[in-house]
């Protein structure tokens, strides 16, 4: 895995961040449960109340990434992202592959997610181009999404969507045949 594949991959942890329900105080614990493998081992996945509306802040920076029409609107925004992290690159092979990681493996589970969100969305913008970023076409979603497919041609935020608007759509015609 080199940097870019992992930038690839940091990047749908960023979407991921972004696409998250929040209503239940304890959103931001329960993500980094299921995201564990991004955290160094023995990392605290805690997270006290003003962290969690930081992780917020950050989720809520995310989707205004993908959500600008302008490349200068993404500059503004992923600027302001990447303000909130704290880049240090650091060697591992904890998965067998030698790679490169964005934040320092000692920093606070926050500091991890924060940098690695940052870091990733803002590589696959810089090196693929912001229009691959979107929010889902499908009626009732409004999940962002970020498009790595070949040609770009990407409207829906996964599978699900695509073939529910599909099958919406096909019953739309069938009625006004
Ligand atoms: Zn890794
Ligand atoms: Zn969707």
């Amino acid at each position: 895995m080199d940097y870019d594949t992992y930038g690839s991959t940091a990047v749908e942890l960023a979407i991921e961040l972004a696409n998250t329900e929040r209503s239940d105080p304890e959103w931001a614990r329960a993500f980094l449960a299921s995201h564990d493998e991004w955290f160094t081992p023995g990392t605290s996945l805690e997270l006290s109340p003003g962290e969690t509306s930081r992780a917020a802040a950050t989720a809520d920076l995310v989707r205004a990434v993908a959500l600008a029409e302008s490349q200068a609107d993404v500059l503004d925004r992923l600027n302001e992202l990447l303000a909130l992290a704290r880049p240090r690159p650091y060697a591992t092979d904890h998965d067998g592959e030698l790679h490169l990681h964005y934040a320092r493996p000692d920093a606070p589970a926050l500091e991890q997610l924060t940098t690695t969100v940052a870091m990733g969305l803002s590589q696959v913008v810089v090196q693929h181009g912001w229009q691959r970023l979107g929010v889902c076409a499908a009626e009732s979603c409004d999940d962002v999404y970020v498009d790595t497919s070949r040609n770009a041609s990407r409207r829906y935020c996964s599978n699900t969507c695509a073939s529910r608007s599909t099958v919406a759509a096909y019953r739309a015609r069938q009625k006004t045949e």
